[in-house]
């Protein structure tokens, strides 16, 4: 027997109409490409939205068709992801971090009709577009007066022209709420990039679950900053949940370093910010010397690649700030787990809290996970026994856009490339991603632990931890370091500082000091360039 209720497709455009009728007046603030603060409403983004949607109209844009941005997180970016997905074209967000050879093989792969971007990025553009051959619109994303008089890009329009001469009244059409919504490109780092097709039931599905007090709490008592960006995975996701709690926006628009970070902190009192944890060890850099303190800051959500522990105490018991660590994957909307602690956990001494901290966190009701071992028979929760994670839930994705790389699924569930424990609470714990473990006589060393005891030294900006060749025990770990700026540390002193915290035979075999660590397009440490800048290494003989 059918339900009796009504079947509403679940639409991305019925975000933007809620936060519209119930939170018309909360503010997004932008920093500009023109270094300025921007400020209105969500009612005045929801009328601009509407807008964009009749200019793509006017385009002559068919149903599904592709409208790619190159942009920062800002007010116009904000606009494109409701008025494009909610007339039923797929906003594609373009990585502006990738060489650009890989941004006109992404642009022509997903079919890209209209291409708009920050003109931080024009230089971007004019390199690639004799090579975007799809791509028919080019929108620059400023004021009329802004516009570049030479660009050399043909038609070259103003965004802010361009949707003007429009109509603030459009009426969302209605569809199957499992229509594409929006495309992200996974970043590559392997063979040519996949893409992930977010449909407006999975991202929707996903917005609520994002907004949960369990998940990344977002509440109409927020201000919010993603400075995680809207153009890889939809900035987690916060650009749909805010509109959908009616949280404050806080956009940063280029200025991600340190000290803008900071001033955009504390002049929007913000309470709650999002990223990944670069971004923070450069926020914590300016803020420590200088012995600055937030006034507002509450919470943040740190995910993306693992959370150093060193990071999240700091935050904790320096500057009063909650850390929440987040797990997740472009081909999962992304969030997968959230680490809070349970009621249960109350009575904890902190110590034992903060353990579970630095986990990566439990499943979200919407993610079913499992861990693997080699034959696919499933391993035990127990906390110790580490197996390969597999996925799935109604924000995972089914296969890749055009059905590239296969039918990716085993048994129905996604491998997600990345090894871990569960305990028997339900806590998972990412050792690694798949590649990167290292194999040392037949036992396993995380790579992340080894990184975390680097980076909690006082000398150590970054680490990354790889595997070397060894005759005999198959693999040894070596660990590469960039030192703080005026301070040092030498590989003895280093490796005395593993005593006693890892396993004797996990302690790497040496110390490898660089200038820098090459990171990639999300900003994470790129293990295979590093791998190949150590081709003519050999570890020392023990
Ligand atoms: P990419 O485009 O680099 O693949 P994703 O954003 O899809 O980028 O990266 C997902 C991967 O990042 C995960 O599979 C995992 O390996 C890693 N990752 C994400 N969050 C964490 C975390 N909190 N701890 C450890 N690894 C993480």
């Amino acid at each position: 027997m059918l339900g009796l209720m009504q079947n509403q497709p679940l639409l991305i455009s019925g975000l933007i109409e809620f936060a519209e009728r119930h939170h018309g007046d909360a503010e997004i603030v932008s920093r500009r490409v023109e270094g300025d603060l921007h400020r209105y409403t969500y009612k005045e983004a929801a009328s601009r939205s509407r807008q964009v949607a009749n200019a793509l109209d006017q385009l002559g844009l068919a149903f599904g068709d592709r409208v790619a941005t190159l942009a920062w997180n800002g007010y116009r970016h904000f606009e494109l992801y409701y008025g494009v997905s909610g007339s039923g074209r797929v906003l594609h967000t373009l990585n502006p971090r990738l060489h650009p050879d890989q941004v006109a093989w992404i642009a022509n792969h997903a079919e890209d009709q209209v291409l708009c971007f920050d003109l931080t990025f024009l230089p971007l553009v004019q390199a690639v577009q004799g090579r975007c051959t799809s791509i028919k619109h080019y929108i620059a994303l400023c004021a009329a007066d802004k516009l570049p008089a030479d660009s050399g890009i043909p038609g070259l329009q103003s965004y802010d022209a361009w949707i003007g001469q429009q109509s603030t009244e459009y009426r969302w059409p209605s569809f199957d709420e499992n229509t594409a919504s929006s495309l992200c490109y996974t970043s590559g780092t392997t063979g040519n990039p996949k893409a992930a097709l977010y449909s407006h039931r999975s991202s929707t599905l996903h917005a609520y679950a994002a907004a949960l007090p369990d998940v990344m709490s977002i509440s109409a008592r927020d201000a919010i900053l993603p400075v995680v960006p809207m153009f890889h995975v939809n900035a987690w996701g916060i650009p749909y949940s805010a509109a959908l709690t009616g949280a404050k926006l806080v956009f940063p628009g280029p200025a991600l370093d340190g000290k803008s970070i900071y001033e955009l902190i504390e002049s929007e009192k913000v309470s709650y910010a999002a990223g990944v944890p670069t971004v923070w060890q450069m926020l914590l850099g300016h803020m420590k010397p200088v012995g600055l303190k937030f006034s507002t800051l509450r919470r943040t959500v740190i995910g993306g690649s693992a959370c150093p522990p060193a990071m999240i105490q700091a935050f904790n018991e320096d500057y009063g700030v909650e850390v929440l660590h987040a797990w997740g994957m472009t081909e999962m909307s992304p969030l997968g787990t959230l680490c809070t602690l349970k009621n249960k956990h109350d009575a904890l001494p902190p110590d034992e809290k903060m353990r579970i901290r630095l986990k990566q966190g439990r499943a979200i009701y919407g993610v079913d996970m499992k861990i693997v071992d080699a034959e696919g028979a499933e391993l035990p929760w127990d906390g110790k026994t580490f197996g390969d994670l597999h996925v799935r839930g109604p924000w995972v994705v089914r296969s890749y856009f055009k059905g590239e790389g296969g039918d990716p699924l085993v048994d129905g569930w996604f491998p997600t490339g990345d090894v871990g424990t569960i305990d028997s609470d339900g806590y998972l714990q990412i050792t690694d991603r798949s590649k990167d473990v290292i194999k040392s006589g037949g036992e396993w060393i995380s790579s992340i632990d080894v990184e975390n005891i680097a980076v909690a030294h006082p000398a150590v900006a970054m680490a990354a931890c790889i595997g070397m060749p060894h005759p005999k025990w198959d693999e040894r770990p070596v660990v590469v370091v960039v030192k703080r700026p005026g301070m040092d540390v030498s590989k003895d002193e280093l490796l005395h500082f593993y005593e006693g915290r890892i396993a004797k035979w996990q302690v790497p075999d040496d110390v490898v000091f660089v200038e820098a660590i090459p990171l990639g397009a999300t900003g994470k440490m790129l293990k295979t360039r590093l791998r190949e800048m150590l081709r003519d290494y050999t570890l020392p003989q023990t």
